[in-house]
């Protein structure tokens, strides 16, 4: 491919909306255009490394025995009724009307229309087990859409579906992804961790979360160096000795604090450490409150809590419901004495001697027993943070951020029942299916390697999602000599199978090079007349300082060499 040809336009300078250096890399190395919140238009060249990660990922579903399918992206609301869906995903999913005045929904995902599709498909135990698979586009209305592709209102996800006669047998399906993962994300050049993650609005029992490790990643993810725990901050389980509070010091007693709201100004006021401080938070769980409590240098966890009540939408109340629910001043709301069920983290197990908020403007309680005077059910709602024990082994944890890249899901039977999706067993008994579902957020993988994958002067493409493995770069254009030998070279390498690109721009040098770096191209190679006299070309792959004078007769085989060793090894 010639550059002059190719409508690459790089930019010099960074794009104002773009915050982190994946983004703005991939606009300036003209990979991608916005066109408005969270809409991006793939250049030519940013459709190559799109289709490069997306044919990977089509070689190790293929490998892993998943038959590819292609589901419509356009989706009558019915579906989403049967699961129950359609209210759970609220404002994250479009919705339209067709001519006919019937609700459609644009797919945020498929478990509705591939369980609605096994359903007709599948009849008996001899059809099983099945894993399905698309590469498609899906559509989010994400609050904040962001960084590019990493948050998309459309992006492309690779979603697959696995259908089994038993939930042991689905563990095989489940395997098989896991492992397709991991050798997917390795190939893509990309370290992704597995971690136990939380099962969102999908429900089930079993998933693990794909993280790349990344300074600007939305996700916490809490590690243990000693034994190997790895868990989304949104899951991670406390391991708590309980409180430290266990002597009784009396009967629960009214305080006075004028003016102490918060947690810190509660502590100050009662001459207590913050961690003596219980606070209280009035949640709608699928619209009716509830009370959360836990210690006061903790927070509440959502994503847990939500978990634990079972309930599909968590809330905080605003300030005129809480108050109505527990019939008292926002902000001394307290556990003691209210109608609505009351949760207690397991960290205040044993608290004997806490204070609470009094119900009771300006007056907090001391000397509450979490135990003798509250009727709360124990829950593990707080979250946990770096330096808090592993759950596993007592280590402290350590936290980093993540970029989750993949989501692998037992789901077991939780939509295969709303949609009495069945099959006949051996004996010709009816069975309801059971379900796994696994997700790869293509678009935003191809993102995730240029955020790992890159330095001052750009990208630095692995050579298996590079959109081209190969810059060779023309300093003389004019010169019949020059072009000749580059462009034998170029036919000697695409016979080898890798990609070219020919920069016959009548540029200075230096625009060429500074561009090489920023899209990122594994080799640069400079074809010019004064190397060209010496019979060699300039050799250098990105990341090198220096380049390497190479016999022109030599240069096509060593780098395609190169490039299949790192095919090979990636
Ligand atoms: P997140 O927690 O980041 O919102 P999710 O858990 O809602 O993602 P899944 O439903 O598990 O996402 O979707 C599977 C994959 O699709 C994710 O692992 C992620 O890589 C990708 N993905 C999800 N939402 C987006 C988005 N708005 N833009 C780009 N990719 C996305
Ligand atoms: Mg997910």
């Amino acid at each position: 491919m010639r550059w002059t040809r190719s409508l690459i336009t790089t930019l010099r300078d960074d794009p104002q909306e773009a915050e982190i250096a994946s983004h703005k890399l991939m606009l300036r190395a003209g990979m991608l255009r916005k066109v408005g919140g969270g809409l991006y238009s793939f250049t030519p060249l940013g459709l190559r490394a799109l289709r490069k990660v997306e044919k990977i990922v089509r070689e190790e579903m293929d490998a892993a025995g998943a038959l590819e399918i292609l589901l419509p992206a356009l989706q009558p609301i019915e579906l989403w009724e049967t699961s129950g869906r359609a209210s759970q995903m609220g404002a994250s999913m479009f919705r339209l009307k067709d001519r006919a005045d019937r609700t459609m929904v644009l797919g945020p995902t498929h478990e509705e229309v591939v369980t609605d599709y096994m359903l007709h498909e599948i009849n008996s135990y001899r059809q099983l087990p099945v894993i399905v698979y698309q590469i498609q586009t899906k559509f989010r209305d994400e609050i904040r859409p962001r960084f590019g592709l990493m948050r998309a209102k459309e992006f492309i996800m690779k979603d697959a579906y696995s259908f089994d006669t038993s939930l042991d047998a689905a563990d095989a399906s489940y395997k098989a992804m896991y492992d397709a993962y991991v050798r997917i994300f390795r190939r893509c050049g990309l370290e992704a961790h597995p971690v136990e993650a939380d099962t969102g609005t999908i429900g089930g029992n079993h998933s693990h979360e794909f993280m790349v490790l990344a300074p600007s990643g939305e996700d916490g993810i809490l590690h243990c160096a000693k034994c190997g725990y790895s868990a989304n901050q949104e899951r991670a389980e406390r391991r708590t000795a309980g409180s430290r509070y266990t002597t009784k010091a009396g009967s629960p007693e009214e305080v006075a604090t004028p003016g102490a709201h918060s947690v810190d100004e509660a502590a100050a006021s009662m001459g207590v450490p913050s961690t003596q401080i219980v606070k209280s938070l009035v949640y709608l769980a699928d619209g009716k409150p509830v009370l959360a409590i836990v210690e006061g240098n903790t927070e509440v966890n959502e994503c847990k809590l939500r978990r634990f009540l079972g309930c599909s939408i968590l809330v905080p109340a605003d300030i005129e419901t809480a108050e109505k629910a527990v019939g008292a001043p926002f902000g001394s709301i307290g556990p003691v004495g209210v109608k609505i069920p009351v949760y207690a983290d397991i960290g205040l197990k044993g608290a004997r001697d806490v204070c609470v908020g009094a119900n009771k403007d300006g007056f907090h309680l001391r000397h509450v027993s979490i135990e003798d005077d509250i009727k709360a059910e124990w829950a593990d709602i707080a979250t946990v943070v770096e330096g808090d024990s592993c759950p596993h082994c007592g280590e402290p944890l350590s936290i980093e951020r993540g970029i989750e890249v993949g989501h692998v899901f037992k789901l077991g039977t939780k939509y295969t029942e709303k949609f009495k999706a069945t099959y006949l067993d051996d004996k010709g008994v009816p069975q309801t299916l059971v379900m796994g579902c696994y997700g790869i957020g293509v678009t935003r993988t191809v993102q995730a390697v240029v955020e790992q994958s890159h330095d001052d002067d750009g990208i630095i493409w692995p050579a298996s999602v590079a959109p081209y493995h190969v810059d060779l770069l023309l300093l003389d254009p004019n010169s019949p000599e020059v072009v000749k030998a580059a462009e034998e070279l170029e036919s000697a390498l695409e016979a080898q199978g890798i990609d070219v690109l020919l920069d016959d721009r009548a540029e200075r040098p230096g625009v060429k090079f500074k561009d090489a770096d920023l899209i990122g191209f594994p080799f640069r190679v400079v074809a010019g007349a004064k190397a060209l006299a010496k019979g060699c070309f300039e050799v250098r792959a990105r990341g090198d300082k220096e380049s390497a004078l190479m016999p022109v007769g030599d240069t096509a085989a060593w780098i395609s060499a190169r490039i299949k060793e790192k095919l090979a090894g990636a």
